[in-house]
C-alpha cells in the first residue's frame, strides 16, 4: 500500500554510520533507521551474534522456553528498575502490552474502573488502533473510527492539568520523556517527577514510553534516569534490536501481577534470532565507557549545533532534546530542509513541530559530527542564500 512517501533511493549496503545507494552515492545517516540502528550499520560484533544463531535456530515459538530470552530478560532486569519482561516485534506491540498491564493491574487489584489511562498531546505510541486512540493525533487517527475509548489527553508538560484530569476511573499516566515524533519535546526533571509523584499519590501506574528516547539515546540506558525516577511499566524497542525487530515491555512484579499465563501472547516475540541480537546489543551498550562516551558525543555536538543557530538563526531556531536524540527547529518547511540535507548527503527524519531530527548511530565520534554539521551548514548557506 502507498502508506509512506518514499525518498527515491535503494540502499545497497552500510557500514558504521554510512550508507551506500545503488546508483554509487553515499550518504552520512543520521536518520539511522529512526533511531533503530543504534550502533550504525553491519556492526562486526552483531553480524557475528547473529550469524552464530542463524546457523544453530531460529524459531521455536513461546511454548517453550527461549535462552536467549531468558538472558536478555535477566539483563533488562538488572540493569533497570523492572523485575519482568515480555518481548514483541516492535515498539507498538510493546505499547499494548504496557497499555495492558496497567488495566490488568487495577481489575485484578479489585479496582476494574480504574481502566483509563491519561496520555499527552503531539505523543506519539506506534500505529495499532490501541496506539492511536492513545495518541490522538489528528494525522494517526482520521478515517478510522471508532477509536478505543479509555484515553484522557492533556497538554505535555502541563502538571496541573494531569492533576485536574485525574478521576476515580484514571489507571496510569503514559508518557514519552522525550517526545520523538511530535518534535523532540523533552519532559522537564520537575515533569517527570511530578508524573511520579502524583501516581503514587493517586494510586496510579507510572507507564513511559522509551521507544525512541531509550537503549542508550541519551547517553544513559534509558532517559528516565536523569530525572531520578523509576516507571512502573515501560515500553521499548527500536534500538534495542539494533535493526533487527524487537520490542520489549518491562515492568515491576506487583505492576505486571496481573499478566499471567495465558492473559497474553506473541507468536514471535523475543525468539532466539531476536534475542540473540538483543543480547549483543546490550554487550556493547553496557560495556564501561559506551554510555559516557555518548554524553561526550553529545556535548560535542550541542556545542556545533550551538554555532550552527548562531550563524544561521533565521533557518535553525532552536535546539532540542537530549544525548544523541537531537533537533532543530527550523524557519523554513522541515521536508524541504530534509530534502536539501539529503540532497547533500546528510540523512535526517522530519518530526512534528518543524523540526528535524538528528539521530545518529550513538557509536559515531567528533569526525561525523563535524561531516554533518559541514552538510548543515552548506545546506543552510543554500536555503538562506
Ligand atoms: C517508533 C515509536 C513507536 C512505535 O514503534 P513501532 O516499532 O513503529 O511500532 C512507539 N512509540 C514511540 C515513542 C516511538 O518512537
Amino acid at each position: 500500500m502507498p502508506t509512506y512517501a518514499r525518498a527515491d533511493i535503494v540502499f545497497e549496503r552500510g557500514q558504521g554510520p554510512y550508507l551506500y545507494a545503488t546508483d554509487g552515492r553515499r550518504f552520512l545517516d543520521f536518520a539511522a533507521g529512526v533511531a533503530v540502528n543504534a550502533l550504525g550499520h553491519a556492526h562486526p560484533y552483531l553480524v557475528e551474534k547473529l550469524t552464530e544463531q542463524a546457523n544453530k535456530l531460529w524459531h521455536t515459538s513461546n511454548l517453550f522456553r527461549v535462552a536467549g530470552q531468558e538472558s536478555l530478560g535477566k539483563r533488562l532486569t538488572e540493569a533497570t528498575f523492572a523485575d519482568t519482561v515480555f518481548f514483541t516485534n516492535s515498539g507498538a506491540e510493546a505499547w499494548e502490552c504496557g497499555a495492558k498491564t496497567v488495566r490488568k493491574y487495577h481489575y485484578d487489584s479489585g479496582n476494574p474502573q480504574k481502566n483509563r489511562i491519561i496520555t499527552f498531546e503531539q505523543a506519539f505510541h506506534g500505529r495499532t488502533l490501541g496506539a492511536i486512540s492513545a495518541a490522538k493525533q489528528e494525522k494517526l487517527i482520521h478515517g478510522f473510527d471508532p477509536l478505543l475509548d479509555g484515553f484522557d489527553q492533556v497538554p505535555f508538560g502541563d502538571l496541573d492539568a494531569v492533576r485536574a484530569a485525574i478521576t476515580p476511573a484514571t489507571g496510569g499516566i503514559c508518557v514519552e520523556p522525550i517526545q520523538g515524533e511530535g518534535g523532540i519535546r523533552a519532559g522537564s526533571v520537575e515533569f517527570l517527577r511530578g508524573l511520579r509523584a502524583l501516581c503514587d499519590e493517586h494510586g496510579l501506574l507510572l507507564f513511559l514510553d522509551e521507544i525512541q528516547c531509550g537503549m542508550g539515546r541519551t547517553g544513559k540506558l534509558f532517559a528516565h534516569e536523569w530525572a531520578g525516577i523509576t516507571p512502573d511499566v515501560m515500553c521499548v524497542a527500536k534500538g534495542i534490536g539494533g535493526g533487527f525487530p524487537l520490542g520489549a515491555c518491562l515492568a515491576t512484579e506487583r505492576a505486571a501481577s496481573g499478566m499471567t499465563a495465558g492473559t497474553h501472547g506473541s507468536t514471535y516475540g523475543g525468539n532466539p534470532l531476536a534475542t540473540a541480537v538483543g543480547n549483543a546489543v546490550l554487550d556493547v551498550m553496557l560495556a564501561p565507557g559506551f554510555l559516557d562516551e555518548v554524553q561526550k558525543t553529545s556535548a560535542y555536538m550541542r556545542g556545533r549545533l550551538e554555532e550552527l543557530i548562531a550563524k544561521h538563526p533565521s533557518l535553525f531556531l532552536e535546539l532540542r532534546g537530549q544525548g544523541l536524540m537531537l533537533g532543530l527547529k527550523l524557519g523554513q518547511p522541515v521536508g524541504d530542509v530534509v530534502a536539501k540535507l539529503r540532497a547533500n548527503g546528510l540523512l535526517s527524519v522530519p518530526a512534528g513541530d518543524n523540526v528535524v531530527r538528528l539521530l545518529p548511530p550513538l557509536n559515531i565520534g567528533e569526525a561525523e559530527v563535524n561531516e554533518a554539521v559541514g552538510i548543515l551548514d552548506r545546506t543552510a548557506q543554500e536555503c538562506v542564500g
